[in-house]
């Protein structure tokens, strides 16, 4: 196919992504931006095969088979909850095969007899050093989520020299392929040293940090995916590298401002060792109140406005069918329901609006936190189903807290408060929350949906 054709066919894939992430930016067109990115993907494979095939295509089909049948295994069995380091892993993968990419072009252009020229050893050094960096922070990362690596930042001193003379070393190897593209020590030293990096860069973090450094790998790979394209020559690789690298970045901004955090502090600063504050006993003893599903029905009965704030248990206990139900069931007696979304609640961007969207909550009922805090002293009873870190008070009154000026939801401010969740266990953050010793708060202990369930059948029954 003439070059020309290809470069509209990648132009025309890379319109389609550019709509398939404008769609992604609200749940109404979501599934129809979904449909254009992949529709532009398609586009893209067929046009590189058709264009730039090198290699023959029963190797690309048994890479397909054997990639597609990982993939298909993974998003069987990895449950809602493990999003995050299935994110990391696959940010990782991106990154490695930007590596060993750019490892077999150096090694193609040092079969033949012309020189590379400077812009693609640039390249192939940038995706070496990215590349290798984003694997093995994301290793780190997955390690980190997945409970293999101790989660909590891993700190030493002198940590902050070492990485900038290890970071020095690595672009040292960068300058030494882009003038030698000839030497493998220079490539694989820069790989060498990269990966190191990674490691130290992503050991430090911890805890509550732990997702923006993801959505940071995120755009790494997307870096380095740009990189290799000037590798290939391949404009749509270019483009789609761009992109990610770009989303990531504004998706890190994103969930460093929900959690009141510079971008500089998440990746260099030190949060307050988990469990510093004070004991759960101090914080709990002989204040907390239960209550069972019958008690908080008749609550509903006379309440006006009900305010559900979702979290990471609901996620967990797959409540949200029946918190529609039940939304329903208390809009069919007059009761004004609406759904109060905190940034980062659960474990990944967004995760509360797809779950209620799966259960066909209508958007208009999904309130962001700014909008709806305002009116919490006009809420008769907030609902918390699985929350924790992102209804905790300390976050607005306790500087020293691991969560200290995270924006949370007001719920405190409401005439009564219950919180849904199986005991007094503490969030992602690990710290009590002294919400739950409120004078207006009442807990029901009990798994999410189970719970949910329950109240569903004794408001039927009043
Ligand atoms: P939290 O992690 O603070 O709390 C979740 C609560 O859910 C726990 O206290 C747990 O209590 C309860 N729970 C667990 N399983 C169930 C169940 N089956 N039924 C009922 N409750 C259950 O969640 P939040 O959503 O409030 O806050 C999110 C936290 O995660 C924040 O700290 C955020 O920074 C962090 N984070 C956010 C990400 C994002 O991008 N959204 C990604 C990664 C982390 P119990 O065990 O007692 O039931």
């Amino acid at each position: 196919m003439s070059g020309v054709l290809i470069n509209i066919g990648y132009l025309v894939a890379s319109v389609l992504f550019i709509l398939g992430l404008k769609g992604l930016t609200h749940p109404r067109t979501a599934v129809r931006g979904n449909l254009l990115g992949a529709t532009g993907m398609f586009v893209a494979v067929i046009l590189t095969l058709a264009n730039q095939r090198i290699v023959s295509f029963e190797m690309i089909l048994l890479g397909i088979v054997i990639g597609g049948a990982i993939g298909a295994v993974l998003a069987i069995k990895i449950q809602m909850t493990e999003m995050p380091e299935l994110v990391a892993l696959f940010n990782g993968f991106g990154g490695i095969a930007s590596v060993l990419v750019a490892g077999a072009a150096l090694f193609e252009s040092a079969q033949g007899t012309d020189v590379p020229i400077i812009q693609l050893t640039i390249a192939i050094a940038a995706s070496g050093l990215i590349g290798a960096v984003t694997f093995w922070g994301s290793l780190v990362a997955f390690g980190k989520l997945k409970g293999l690596v101790n989660e909590n930042a891993f700190l030493f001193s002198g940590q902050q020299v070492i990485n900038a003379g290890l970071a020095l070393v690595t672009l040292s190897f960068a300058v030494w392929v882009v003038v030698d593209p000839t030497s493998y020590v220079a490539y694989w030293g820069l790989v060498g040293t990269a990966s190191i990096l990674g490691v130290l860069l992503v050991m430090p973090i911890g805890g509550a940090d732990m997702p923006v450094v993801v959505a940071l790998l995120n755009s790494y790979s997307g870096l380095a995916a740009a990189a290799n394209g000037f590798v290939l020559s391949n404009n749509v690789l270019i483009i789609t590298g761009s992109l990610v690298g770009a989303s990531g970045l504004i998706l890190t901004q994103i969930m460093c401002k929900a959690m009141n955090r510079s971008l500089t502090n998440v990746l260099f600063g030190v949060l307050a060792p988990v469990g510093g504050g004070p004991s759960a006993d101090d914080v709990y003893a002989g204040k907390v109140k239960s209550a069972s599903p019958e008690e908080v029905a008749l609550l509903f009965d006379a309440a006006r406005r009900v305010v559900i704030v979702p979290g990471y248990g609901m996620a967990v206990s797959q409540a949200q069918h029946p918190v529609a139900s039940l939304a329903a069931l208390l809009e069919s007696r007059g009761v004004t329901v609406e759904y109060a979304i905190h940034p980062v609640a659960g474990r990944m961007p967004g995760h509360m609006n797809v779950l209620l969207a799966e259960a066909d909550v209508p958007y208009e009922a999904l309130k962001e936190m700014d909008e709806i805090n305002e009116t919490f002293d006009q809420v008769d009873v907030a609902l918390v189903i699985g929350a924790n870190d992102v209804v905790n008070p300390v976050a607005r009154t306790d500087p020293s807290s691991p969560i200290a000026g995270m924006p949370i939801i007001d719920v405190d401010k409401a005439k009564t408060v219950v919180v849904i969740k199986r005991s007094l266990s503490p969030g992602f953050a690990g710290i009590p929350n002294p919400l739950f010793a409120l004078d207006n708060s009442l807990m029901m202990f009990g798994d999410g949906k189970k719970m949910v369930l329950d109240m569903v059948a004794a408001l039927k029954e009043s």
